[in-house]
């Protein structure tokens, strides 16, 4: 047994297993588990060779460098090519490949040979302004169909890109342009969000305007795509309205295959610990990934399925699971512009009635959201199309992951909790639907093909069932081939702290418990585990017990120092809307604390609990427990500027003090 693993003290023991009608249509076979392990490189040599190669490779993996690993290396491809064309020469090009729904209501459709069409004029565009194989881009667009076309036009000509989300700021451009060197921008005049236009042109225009002691640009063009309609500042000679380039382009354009390591797109983290890096991302065992993936754990069948991931393309769950791979795999989808509540809190609800949308993929912060609001709302609307819905980003608590089957699932749909990270390129630990008997809360097992380990402090694997850190054992291709002009940075992040003796072993920065069945639950960021009176507890565990009661909606705990336990459990509990007024903050909190007592321990019982209107989230709708752990300990609240909103943290701080 090693030292220092992390207590687990919540027990799960509810099991859904497929119905054998899902069984029995599964993509997934069940022995998949075991080809995957018969020849791991062999394996996944094969799901390679599922796409288009404009030449084959012949060397599935080149390790004589770790950690930075080559796939498929001799073999040239084209992402776009397998996203696009590839689809039309099957005689698939009538199939629908996007429902687009903007915010105010307006709508559009792409079939795959309308979206084909398009991202070719986009390419000769591209190619028109001097861009080329490894330039790098940055797109800075809305949830618009014109960011998937600008990202494959990206990828057509063996260009990079660099979407940054929407909502940033100026200086969250200036730095990732710089940091990527870009030479061009791909924005919007404006978008929609919660009923208005807000500009995005003008936050382009700030971030590119010369700054004292900062260098100069090195975007020499910026296209612009007419979406809110706003007016916009001009700069000749390097702006150029997007519409008008499109129209004017060649309609034909033959895509040419690029090495696999091709740079695809360089992504920023979302910086919930910290500065965002910038990950790097190459082609061929990317797409090989991603498309397998985003297959087998939908168990997407292409004809029949409408799928909807929620992500905006600026998180690495927009790259992987609404462009990549179901493009790569020939699906229709639904992408949706705006925010879940407007014009009204049924609207995501709506949009599955009417598109019959039957694999549904979101996130935690936006169920519990819907918790918290109630299930007369999504009630009202037909939902009897979803048949697996899916969840990303941070753990799922059990209680959440049994509303979201009961209330979206309508009691039967398989849930998949997909673990991984914009590092991992694709999914790393998730159930098959078809295959599984799921367990509430938890990830599960690796994909086939993928090799996770838990390990205690001193890199030993932990006896089940205790948690440890979770590290990712053998290269997989879809892994990250560094952080972008800084390979020390990358060295040091995550391939230090395990590897020795030759053997390279990447550490994810999270923590994992591993039960008697050889399941694994996710246990929160290792920085954010607390120290109780010697006892090393996850803060997913009580946020999960203080779920659990009736009246939350949601829960954030961080520990806090404390001259007795060395760290004592400070909690920050979002009330249910029905319960808000029913009890005082005292009597919550009161309840909640012996409530924690009775479900896990009272060594996890929380010394604190504030009832709280809003928790701080950043733009992904991951919470910042690092800013709670700041208000909780009495100090200055640090650095916020990845926080979806920044007036959330003056309410707390009030608040508790
Ligand atoms: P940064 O690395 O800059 O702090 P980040 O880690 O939030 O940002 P992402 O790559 O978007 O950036 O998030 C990956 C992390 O999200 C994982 O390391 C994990 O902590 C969490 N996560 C994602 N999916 C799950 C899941 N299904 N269960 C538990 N945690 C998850
Ligand atoms: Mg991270």
């Amino acid at each position: 047994m090693s030292q220092n693993s992390i207590d687990s003290l919540l027990s799960e023991t509810r099991r859904f297993a497929p119905s054998d009608e899902f069984a029995a249509q599964s993509v997934a076979a069940p022995d998949i588990y075991e080809r995957a392990k018969e020849d791991r490189l062999a394996f996944w040599a094969d799901r390679a060779r599922e796409l288009h190669w404009h030449s084959p490779f012949t060397e599935t993996l080149d390790w004589s460098n770790p950690p930075f690993a080559k796939w498929f290396a001799d073999g040239r491809i084209n992402v776009a090519y397998n996203c696009l064309d590839r689809h039309v020469l099957a005689g698939n090009g009538d199939r629908v490949a996007l429902h687009w729904e903007g915010e105010p209501g307006d709508s559009r459709s792409y079939t795959y040979a309308e979206l084909t069409a398009e991202v070719k004029r986009a390419a000769n565009v591209l190619l028109g302004l001097g861009i080329g194989q490894g330039d790098r881009v940055a797109i800075y667009l809305p949830l618009i169909p014109e960011a998937v076309i600008a990202m494959l036009a990206v990828a057509r000509i063996g260009a990079v890109h660099s979407v940054i989300f929407g909502g940033f700021s100026s200086d969250s451009i200036r730095s990732r342009v710089a940091d990527a060197s870009a030479r061009l921008v791909i924005t919007a005049d404006g978008g929609w969000r919660k009923g208005k236009v807000f500009p995005l042109k003008s936050a382009v225009d700030a971030a590119l305007a010369p700054a004292d002691g900062a260098e100069p640009t090195t975007v020499t063009d910026v296209l612009v795509v007419k979406r809110g309609e706003n007016t916009v500042e001009w700069t000749e000679g390097r702006d150029h309205w997007w519409h008008e380039a499109v129209a004017a382009a060649e309609p034909e354009h033959e895509a040419e295959g690029f090495e696999a390591e091709n740079p695809l797109f360089i992504l920023y983290t979302s910086g919930t610990t910290g500065k965002p890096k910038g990950i790097l991302h190459t082609s061929g065992g990317y797409l090989t990934q991603a498309a397998f993936t985003h297959r087998n754990v939908f168990d997407l069948h292409p004809e029949t399925d409408v799928y909807w991931c929620t992500a905006d393309v600026g998180w690495v769950t927009g790259h992987s699971y609404v462009v990549y791979g179901p493009l790569a795999n020939g699906a229709t989808q639904v992408l949706y512009e705006g925010t879940p509540d407007t014009p009204h809190a049924g609207r995501w609800w709506e949009i599955i009635q009417k598109y019959g949308v039957s694999i549904f993929y979101t996130a935690p912060t936006a169920i519990r959201s819907f918790m918290k609001i109630g299930r007369q709302v999504p009630n009202d609307f037909d939902l009897s199309s979803l048949r697996v819905l899916g969840s990303v980003g941070e753990p799922i608590n059990p209680e959440a992951w049994i509303w979201y089957r009961d209330v979206i699932g309508h009691g039967e749909t398989p849930i998949v909790d997909t673990w991984w990270q914009t590092e991992t390129g694709a999914i790393m630990i998730s159930a098959l639907p078809g295959i599984t008997a799921a367990k509430p809360g938890s990830a599960q097992t690796p994909i086939p093909g993928i090799v996770i380990d838990v390990l205690g402090d001193d890199g030993t694997r932990v006896d089940p069932p205790r948690g440890g850190l979770l590290v990712v054992s053998e290269p997989w291709p879809s892994m990250l081939r560094g952080i972008w002009g800084d390979p020390e940075r990358f060295i040091e992040t995550y391939w230090s702290k395990f590897s020795k003796d030759g053997v390279w072993k990447y550490f994810a920065g999270d923590g994992a418990h591993v039960d008697a069945d050889g399941d694994i639950t996710l246990l929160g960021r290792v920085d954010d585990v607390m120290n109780v009176s010697g006892h090393r507890l996850s803060t997913t565990e009580i946020e999960s017990a203080l779920v659990s009661h009736k009246i939350v909606a949601e829960a954030a705990v961080v520990g806090a120092a404390d001259d007795d336990t060395g760290q004592a459990v400070v909690a920050f509990v979002i009330l249910k809307s029905n319960q808000a007024d029913a009890q005082t903050a005292d009597e919550a909190s009161a309840l909640l604390r012996s409530h924690v007592s009775d479900r896990i321990g009272a060594i996890a019982r929380p010394k604190r609990v504030f009832i709280v209107a809003e928790l701080p989230k950043t733009r992904s709708g991951k919470i910042m427990r690092r800013l709670l752990q700041d208000v909780a300990e009495g100090r200055a609240v640090g650095d916020t500027t990845t926080l979806a909103d920044t007036s959330v943290m003056q309410i707390i701080t009030d608040k508790v003090r």
